[in-house]
């Protein structure tokens, strides 16, 4: 039998787990706070738990996290990991440090269905949704990986993002329990103001997060009409942008924070002109949708035939946008000398995986060849 990973678990779920042990539902909760808040996966490091729970978790559960493929640290204290979830993907995490918050970047999905023109996780396609526990695995492994690295006790991350690969509206039921233990005051505390989601505008999911789990709302927008969008954000054909707008709106009524934060990624000569910007105030003003934007400079890969716009046309498209009285923001590029652009060092490795594929496949076919003509007549 396949241990059970509490990782999988919010607090209820954890609970009704303890319920079918036949313990009682406050074992949960110490438990709980074992893993994440202290960071422990063996059970007999739990001393406060009975013995006799102890024995039982350690025949049906276990915590498991994922195994670090790689781990880069930039010189600005960017540090990217790289975690293997078999069959050769991997997703990765970000931890980035500011004087006033330490924010992690999760990844939801391995590979992402909706292939946006400008990512590269996009360009690789879609191989698996992530469990919970594996969402939640980036997070408890950053933390308590911060925590001995810096020497310090007390909590490093204080915000997350579900920016990095995938969807996260289409993984919802996995997202949603590994939201709740991130918002959980028995393991991360993290408010809802401080937890994002990003997505790409999947319509009928925004409403029901609203319901759900109604933490801070990211929506990549990257284009202010939808022969555009439908480019770019292949998405939009479905849900297009005044559908998307109307649901902001809609979701503002439910969300910690009274804006919603559009990603805007700035392509040069595609999204970047003045009257582009002057269309998305027009857009957003026409919804009433209050709002942050977050221009991001574009980092640029080979198959996406696309460009960084230049440092003065992102500044130009902020003014446009500032003047008219929205809050706007220039994400800074971080980690640049480890390559932490989105989707980038997955993307890496995964061509690395498949170069790594074809070689041991010319090498059969070598053998197979050699074979074959050892076993020719001569
Ligand atoms: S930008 Fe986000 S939604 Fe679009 S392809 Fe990349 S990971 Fe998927």
């Amino acid at each position: 039998m396949t241990a059970i990973n509490l990782l999988d678990f919010d607090l209820e779920g954890l609970a009704a787990f303890c319920e079918q042990l036949g313990e009682k539902r406050f074992r949960a909760t110490q438990l709980f706070r074992w893993i994440h808040q202290r960071g422990a996966s063996d059970f007999e490091q739990m001393t406060d738990l009975a013995k006799s729970l102890r024995g039982k978790l350690a025949g049906v559960a276990q915590v498991q996290g994922l195994p670090v493929i790689a781990q880069h640290m930039s010189a600005d204290g960017t540090i990217k990991w790289l975690f293997g979830v078999g069959d050769g993907n991997a997703v990765e995490a970000v931890f980035i440090p500011e004087d006033d918050r330490g924010t992690l970047c999760v990844s939801s999905q391995a590979g992402c269905a909706v292939g946006c023109r400008f990512c590269s996780t996009g360009h690789q396609g879609f191989s698996r949704n992530l469990s919970t526990g594996e969402i939640v695995a980036q997070l408890w492994f950053a933390e308590h990986f911060l925590r001995k690295h810096l020497g310090r006790e007390d909590r490093v991350i204080s915000n997350v993002v579900m920016m990095g690969m995938g969807e996260p509206l289409q993984n919802y039921s996995a997202l949603v329990p590994a939201l709740r233990t991130m918002l959980d005051d028995n393991a991360y505390g993290l408010s809802r103001r401080r937890v994002t989601v990003s997505t790409s505008g999947v319509v009928p999911m925004m409403d029901r997060l609203a319901q759900d789990c109604p933490v801070a709302l990211a929506v990549s927008l990257h284009a202010p009409n939808d022969a555009l969008r439908d480019d770019l954000v292949p998405l939009n054909r479905k849900y297009p942008i005044e559908e998307l707008l109307a649901a902001c709106k809609r979701y503002l009524a439910h969300a910690p924070r009274d804006f919603i934060t559009f990603e805007y990624c700035m392509l040069d000569g595609v999204n970047d002109s003045d009257a582009h910007a002057q269309q998305l105030i027009e857009q957003v003003r026409r919804q009433d949708v209050s709002c942050k934007f977050n221009l991001i400079p574009f980092n640029p890969f080979p198959a996406s035939g696309l460009l960084r716009s230049p440092a003065a046309r992102v500044q130009a498209f902020a003014r446009v946008l500032a003047d008219s009285g929205i809050v706007t923001t220039v994400r800074k590029t971080r980690g640049d000398d480890i390559d932490a652009a989105c989707g980038q060092l997955a993307g890496d490795v995964k061509d690395r995986t498949r170069a790594a594929d074809r070689m041991a496949q010319r090498r059969t076919v070598m053998m197979q060849r050699a074979d074959a003509s050892a076993n020719q007549p001569a």
